[in-house]
């Protein structure tokens, strides 16, 4: 089979079909997308209806399309490109490009379908179930991107709007939308402007899509009648382009749209700086006297409306899947401390984040250098910077709905003095790698009640395996598995030819091993989990969770199954997955006991 063939294979089936004939070149060149070939023909409708059945090059993997010859269909019925084309086959559809014919025959079939009820008016809804689409391709501009951080399903109310060159941002009141901006930029701003958000309660079909200042201020009088006043009077004194989102409920969510309120120039019209004109009578009134109505009725005229398409910006949108994860409500109101933000720590947090987690503290006193890059989520444009700074600045920048995201360029130790202050988070990350720490960090949470939960997640060398604990509020402390000077009772592997410091080691904060970020990605993934099921209150037990990599034979070392680990009750020697462990006291711990 080639598209030769497939071609010669579809256009015997057609030729063998009544009333059917090839296009002509002028005819496939009426259409801007790039068709090699197609036919006319005529479907078997109770009206008569012909349409072109076309193909592209990359026929025929891809399926042909169908395009009516009228093209005054487009935005008054659903489905139908601006230049004919009907959108037949859901898009992604995937055809079976050894059968064309067969595609063929159940395209053609389709169609027929879709345009009797298209001729019998039955799929008016779904100009309202794929709104922004249409709106979309009725759109006056699309230079502006419009984002909004309004929460869905917001009723009618006033909305902050910011503008720049590039970009419109809106949201609720003034104050989210400046904080975004602060994120987003990194620079402050101090004002926005009002717009609207009129939630209209009726669908509309693109033929009642607004097109000037009347038919805009009719769907307002209708649905927000409270707005109308200010909306006039902005229409009558201000050339400041005027934002107002339209909201349409439909059954798959709400839909969103743009309009904005431009004022034209009057002829010889010159506006100052501060927005005043130099015509200064309006029927005989001087300007901004007149009473509004006979200000309204003059300046319609020269008020432009441009539809533009909105994007949302939403936290629930952008990290809460698109507003169908129901984790997203619990995390994002959540506060966690992460200690150590090194190549281990920054991917985990960056992680957390993008799985709805609102608030983060980060702790770590250490300076971004050439040798992390290969494995830390910041790159070359930070070195030399204090890791948690540069951190801060790129989930707020990359993520700028976070609700806080705090920097704490300094041991952890100088910020959690006590152990009351373990309390300001719902869970602590430790991810140091350093005993010292962690063992002081224990101390504290055993001082604490360990009434807010701790992760601990560390690599063994050449991260041969990755461990994360979770010790909650009723059961051993870290230092049940651990002996006084840090050596893990559960580690995997022993590294008999090895330097004595190396096996001692409980983490991964030795710069000095080789291993790389593919390394580490699995244990990392492993300790997100476990941090996620914590703050969803899913884990109620102090758990261990274990993931041994792969021998990969490069190791400088053998390295060996450490007699430790084989008397571990079910210890698991499979490579490549997640063995969980439960977290007891220890009888004679040297902390806790
Ligand atoms: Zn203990």
């Amino acid at each position: 089979m080639n598209a030769k063939n497939s071609i010669a294979e579809l256009a015997r089936w057609i030729d063998a079909l009544p009333n059917t004939r090839r296009l002509a070149g002028h005819e496939l060149h009426n259409y801007r997308k790039q068709f090699v070939d197609g036919w006319r023909i005529d479907l078997n409708l109770a009206e008569n209806v012909s349409i072109n059945l076309l193909i592209t090059a990359q026929f025929p993997f891809v399926s042909p399309k169908i395009a009516l010859i009228d093209r005054t269909k487009f935005l008054s019925w659903p489905h139908v490109e601006k230049d004919g084309c009907l959108c037949v086959f859901p898009p992604n559809t995937n055809v079976d490009p050894y059968r064309p014919v067969e595609v063929a025959k159940s395209l053609v079939a389709e169609t027929e379908a879709l345009l009797q009820c298209l001729l019998d008016g039955n799929l008016d809804d779904d100009f309202n179930r794929e709104f922004d689409s249409y709106w979309l391709l009725s759109s006056d501009d699309l230079r502006h991107q419009f984002f909004s951080i309004l929460p869905d399903g917001c009723d009618s109310q006033k909305v902050a709007v910011w503008s720049s060159s590039k970009f419109r941002i809106i949201g609720a009141d003034e104050k989210s939308v400046l904080c975004w901006l602060k994120n987003r930029l990194q620079k402050d701003y101090d004002r926005t402007d009002t717009g609207f958000l009129v939630k209209l309660s009726k669908p509309l079909s693109p033929e009642e899509y607004p097109d000037c200042t009347e038919a805009l201020l009719a769907l307002i009088s209708e649905d927000a009648p409270n707005f109308l006043e200010s909306i006039s009077d902005h229409i009558a004194k201000s050339f400041q382009p005027l934002t107002i989102i339209l909201a349409i409920s439909a059954t798959n969510g709400t839909n969103y749209g743009v309009v904005e309120l431009c004022r034209l120039l009057r002829a010889n019209e010159k506006v100052s700086k501060c927005g005043r004109s130099n015509r200064v009578s309006v029927n005989g009134f001087r300007d901004g006297k007149a009473p509004l109505s006979v200000q309204l009725s003059q300046q319609t005229k020269y008020t432009k409306v441009v539809r533009s398409p909105l994007e949302r910006a939403d936290a629930e949108w952008a990290l809460g899947g698109r507003g169908h994860d129901p984790r997203f409500a619990v995390l994002q109101k959540q506060r966690v401390a992460i200690v150590g933000l090194g190549s281990f720590g920054s991917f985990l947090t960056d992680n957390l984040i993008q799985a709805g987690l609102g608030q983060v503290a980060m702790f770590d006193g250490d300076l971004m250098r050439w040798e992390n890059t290969g494995r830390h989520l910041l790159g070359g444009d930070t070195v030399g910077q204090n890791k948690t700074d540069a951190l801060k600045r790129r989930f707020e920048t990359n993520y700028p709905t976070i609700v806080s995201c705090e920097s704490n360029p300094v041991d952890w130790q100088q910020r959690i003095e006590t152990a009351e202050s373990l309390d300001g988070f719902d869970l602590v990350i430790s991810t140091t790698g350093s005993w010292k720490a962690e063992c002081m960090l224990n101390d504290l949470h055993e001082c604490s009640g360990k009434r807010t939960p701790i992760v601990y997640a560390w690599l063994e060398p050449f991260a041969a395996a990755g461990h994360a604990v979770a010790i909650m509020e009723r059961s051993g402390c870290l230092q049940c598995g651990f002996t006084g000077a840090g050596q893990f009772s559960r580690r995997v592997f022993d590294w008999p030819a090895a330097p004595t410091t190396m096996v001692s080691q409980a983490g991964c904060g030795n710069e000095f091993q080789p291993y790389g970020i593919t390394d580490s990605l699995h244990s990392i993934a492993m300790a997100v989990d476990l941090s996620v099921e914590c703050l969803l209150g899913q884990l109620t037990a102090s758990t261990h969770r274990v993931w041994i990599n792969k021998d990969r034979k490069i190791d400088p070392i053998q390295r060996g199954w450490s007699v430790a680990w084989q008397t571990v009750p079910n210890f698991d020697t499979r490579e490549e997955v997640v063995s969980e462990f439960p977290w007891s006291a220890r009888p004679d711990c040297q902390r806790c006991s």
